[in-house]
């Protein structure tokens, strides 16, 4: 096993990930930018470095800075978490390079499927459904005007880079394609220097549903059961709950064992997630991360294992230490991710935190950097808490979510803190009965 893991993340999974290690008996090394020279990864790290100034393209994703604070402390592994460098195919090469292991897939596996055509293509030759589209990366706008008369309208054009919701575009019409196309275009060049599309059928009432995943290098694989990640804010998640309340046991089962089929045939080592959207009791792929994802804890809490702990084993070598019969499915869990933003018009807030109470009680846990005092700097994501609880069934887990809510206090700051509040009370969500743009259409109608 590792002696000493490089961090190279910041906040609540830095810390996450420090957690495990810590039970572990790995020490850790906590990488950060003159920013966050007093976050909390970097006081409770049992050593760290200063690897730049707050811009991320100067610090956290500064790759010599990252090599040489790992070398310098003697790390043998380096954990990435989410976000930064935790899909950077070229970053995971040169980490193994350069001595260290790398916390996560293979270099290959992580690049088959950061290319969404590709990805697409790979698993559905495995077996999976994927939405009709377009095969492969259209070649141009007249390329385009013949797939959508084929699969029919409305369609979505999507960056073959994608990633974040960028370079998506829906096009409702073949008199909208034109606009369309040139959007997304635009949009996938100036986010991902990549202006390479492809094609889908917009589905027009879909549940996000993905699949926790986790292989070894011993061509083992499991699913820990999936997530229902439908509530969602321009296509980025903000209340997630396990298992879905949209799909039956016999459902869950099978498209567990069918993803977890889809990385043993690919001998995918580490943690990773398969995505679909779920219509009409069908599931269409969408796409594999292949890392942690900040939802990974609602599989832990019905699942009662440590994600981040089997992720560090397996990249050490070790084989799985569960069999798919040991993984046992126990209540349900809800995650509410808590942004410093504006709860109403979702405009950043930065700024000191003056008082702060997290919730705590039976299942209810807080991953969260914050403490009183600590300066949310500007420069990063605006995610400041995640507030995960579970109970013995959905309806426990809504009463005991609504009442950690109430508890829950972050001052100093806008925080959407109310928002959940609010959207844990409606109807339809009490009723399971939502889909991927429920809450743009109940934000809109506010
Ligand atoms: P990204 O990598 O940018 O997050 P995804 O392919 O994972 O892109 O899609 C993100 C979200 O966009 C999905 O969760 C869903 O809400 C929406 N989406 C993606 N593909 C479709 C589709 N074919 N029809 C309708 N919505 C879609």
């Amino acid at each position: 096993m590792f002696e000493k893991v490089l961090i190279a993340n910041r906040g609540e999974i830095a810390l996450r990930i420090h957690r495990a290690c810590r039970e572990m008996g790995i020490r850790t090394v906590a990488i950060h930018s003159t920013a966050d020279a007093d976050a909390m990864h970097v006081r409770l790290a049992d050593e760290s470095v200063c690897v730049g100034p707050p811009a991320s393209k100067d610090s956290y994703l500064n790759i010599p800075a990252i090599l040489t604070a790992a070398a310098i402390t003697g790390a043998d592994a380096i954990h990435p978490g989410i976000g930064f460098m935790s899909e950077n195919a070229k970053f995971a090469e040169m980490v193994e390079q350069h001595g260290f292991a790398f916390i996560g897939p293979t270099p290959d596996h992580i690049r088959i499927m950061g290319d969404k055509v590709t990805a697409k293509k790979t698993v559905k030759d495995l077996g999976l459904p994927t939405v009709p589209g377009s095969d492969g990366a259209l070649k141009d706008l007249d390329d385009a005007r013949k797939v959508g008369d084929a699969i029919g309208y409305p369609v979505l054009i999507k960056a073959a880079a994608g990633g974040g919701g960028k370079g998506m575009k829906v096009a409702r019409t073949a008199a909208d394609l034109e606009d369309s196309w040139n959007l997304a275009r635009g949009e996938a060049r100036a986010a991902f220097g990549n202006d390479e599309v492809y094609m889908e059928k917009y589905l027009e009432k879909p549940r996000h549903i993905e699949v926790q995943l986790l292989g070894d290098s011993h061509g083992n694989a499991v699913h820990f059961g999936e997530r229902d990640c439908s509530i969602q804010r321009r296509h980025q998640k903000v209340i997630e709950e396990a298992p879905s309340p949209g799909l039956n046991a016999s459902e869950r089962m099978e498209i567990g064992n069918l993803a977890a089929d889809v990385i043993r045939k690919l001998g995918y080592r580490g943690v990773g997630t398969i995505e679909f959207l779920y219509e009409g009791g069908k599931f269409y792929f969408i796409e594999m991360n292949t890392r942690l994802q900040i939802e990974h804890t609602i599989s832990e809490m019905i699942t009662g294992i440590d994600l981040v702990r089997e992720q560090i084993r397996v990249a050490a070598g070790l084989p799985l230490s569960y069999a798919q019969k040991d993984i046992v499915f126990s209540g349900h869990s809800i995650e509410c991710r808590i942004n410093a933003e504006n709860p109403e018009t979702f405009a950043p807030s930065p700024g000191v935190i003056k008082g702060y109470h997290p919730p705590g009680g039976l299942d209810v846990r807080v991953d969260s950097a914050l403490y009183d005092g600590y300066r949310v700097p500007s420069n990063y994501d605006s995610m400041i808490a995640k507030l995960i609880v579970h109970g013995s069934n959905r309806n426990e887990c809504l009463l005991r979510l609504r009442r950690a809510l109430e508890e829950f206090v972050i001052g100093g700051i806008d925080t959407t803190l109310p928002l959940h509040r609010h959207l844990i009370a409606q109807t339809d969500f009490i009723n399971g009965d939502y889909d991927i743009h429920w809450l743009e259409k109940f934000l809109d109608k506010k």
